[in-house]
């Protein structure tokens, strides 16, 4: 098989990573791709909100099936191109890809088809945004219903704070993403990913894991893209994660299916736990960054033929064969990440990490420049590790992070703390 894979962070390292494992596997195309990524595989340049380049792309490289990594292209419509074009493909529509790029609709759904969620409303005018706010009063979440690259959402803990959410989106903040608000209950409780394959009909579970989205140790300082994770997350128990394949899963995807917009893809359900019941914060149509690189090290090669069986509609015959173990990942990022950073800082020791097969260094934000390894983004290394114990995986990768001569850069030194 020709596969090309569509995307360039730690992501698409680690999808690229386990599929090439497969030995159905024949040639491996990323694009972009990044430093790391260009080690195990051609990385190629192509613009992938093009779906027609994509196309092109592929038809010229004789690729049987695409991958794609982030959800700007799925909300590009460049999962629908490459289907029409006879291409096997794995990834949603676009109009099943709202289930992110619309958080208004996701409460649609959540309403269609009784899933437990954050009572919400939606508005298109400030005023009445802001009289809302006053009647029901703080705390509150003011979001901007569309894709913002995870910045769009505004904790209104005092009512002050939730008006000037308001003013922040609909002054243009998140451009088009801002023309719509949904002002949310505020839900208490733990969170946790969980990640679902959907081929349209059947659901399979491919696991659970969590996040860490503040910048310091002890969930302390701003939001970010994720600073590590772990899989799996014993907070979603197996009847809290039941549950919520039948109450908010399941039934989503039936509710999809029934308008005519089938999801084939990966569901990534964000929930909400308290008192062992899960609620959905928000949906996504495409894997965690940094989630998918701990599913990616415990799945391994069985990833690819679990992707392709989701887009060829065969999920029903598949099962998922899970070694008993642990992953983590510990993301290093340039020093002012998530604020203002430095690029180009020079990373050394990567290469004389010991060999290990529980062991990867999955590259997000890399280049390679005369020989040498630099830093190009705010994230930019995922050190992962897997072991028998959550704890053994932690250690390892802190030791692997020891061993990373990178003064630019940082990293949380508690990953895997609330499971600890
Ligand atoms: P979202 O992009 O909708 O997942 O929101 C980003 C983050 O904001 C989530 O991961 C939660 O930590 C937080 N969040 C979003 N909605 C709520 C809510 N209704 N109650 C509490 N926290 C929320």
């Amino acid at each position: 098989m020709n596969i090309l894979i569509l995307g360039s962070g730690g992501r698409e390292h680690a999808l690229a990573w386990a599929v090439k494992q497969n030995p159905k596997c024949d040639r491996l195309i990323v694009a972009p791709g990044n430093a790391g990524i260009a080690q195990i595989a051609e990385c190629a340049s192509l613009d992938i909100l093009n779906g027609r380049d994509v196309v092109r792309f592929c038809e010229e490289n004789a690729i049987d099936f695409v991958i794609v990594g982030p959800e700007a292209p799925l909300a590009a419509g460049v999962a629908d191109a490459t289907r029409a074009a006879g291409i096997l493909t794995f990834g949603p529509s676009a109009e099943a890809a709202r289930l992110e790029a619309s958080k208004g609709f996701t409460k649609e759904i959540c309403d269609a088809c009784n899933a437990p969620t954050a009572g919400y409303a939606r508005f298109t005018e400030a005023q009445a945004a802001k009289d809302y706010i006053r009647r029901v009063g703080a705390p509150l979440v003011v979001k901007a219903d569309g894709l913002a690259a995870g910045k769009g959402v505004i904790m209104g803990m005092t009512e002050a704070e939730a008006l000037a959410g308001i003013d922040e989106i609909f002054g243009g903040a998140f451009g088009d993403a801002g023309a719509e608000v949904v002002i949310e209950e505020f839900m208490e409780g733990e969170e946790a990913s969980f990640f679902i394959l959907s081929d349209g009909k059947t659901a399979l579970p491919i696991g659970t894991a969590q996040d860490h989205k503040r910048v310091g140790d002890g969930d302390t300082g701003p939001n970010t893209g994720g600073m590590g994770a772990y899989s799996p997350a014993p907070v979603l128990t197996d009847a809290i994660a039941q549950a919520a394949l039948d109450e908010i899963v399941l039934p989503t995807i039936r509710e999809m299916a029934r308008r005519g917009t089938p999801y084939q893809g990966v569901l990534y359900a964000g929930l909400m736990i308290r008192d062992g019941k899960a609620r959905l914060v928000e949906y996504n149509c495409r894997f965690g960054d940094p989630e998918c690189q701990v599913l990616m090290l415990r799945l391994g090669a069985q990833a690819l033929d679990l992707l392709q069986a989701c887009a060829e509609e065969r999920l029903a015959e598949m099962q998922v064969n899970w070694a008993e173990d642990h992953a983590l990942t510990v993301v290093m990022a340039a020093k002012g990440y998530p604020g203002a950073y430095e690029k180009g800082s020079e990373i050394r020791g990567l290469a004389a990490l010991p060999e290990d097969s529980r062991n990867m260094v999955f590259h997000a934000g890399t280049a390679a420049c005369d020989g040498a390894l630099i830093a190009t983004g705010g994230r930019v290394l995922n050190v992962t590790a897997r072991g028998e114990t959550l704890a053994e995986a932690q250690a390892r990768a802190y030791a692997m992070v020891d061993a990373i001569d990178w003064p630019g850069g940082f990293c949380r030194r508690d990953i895997g703390w609330r499971a600890l």
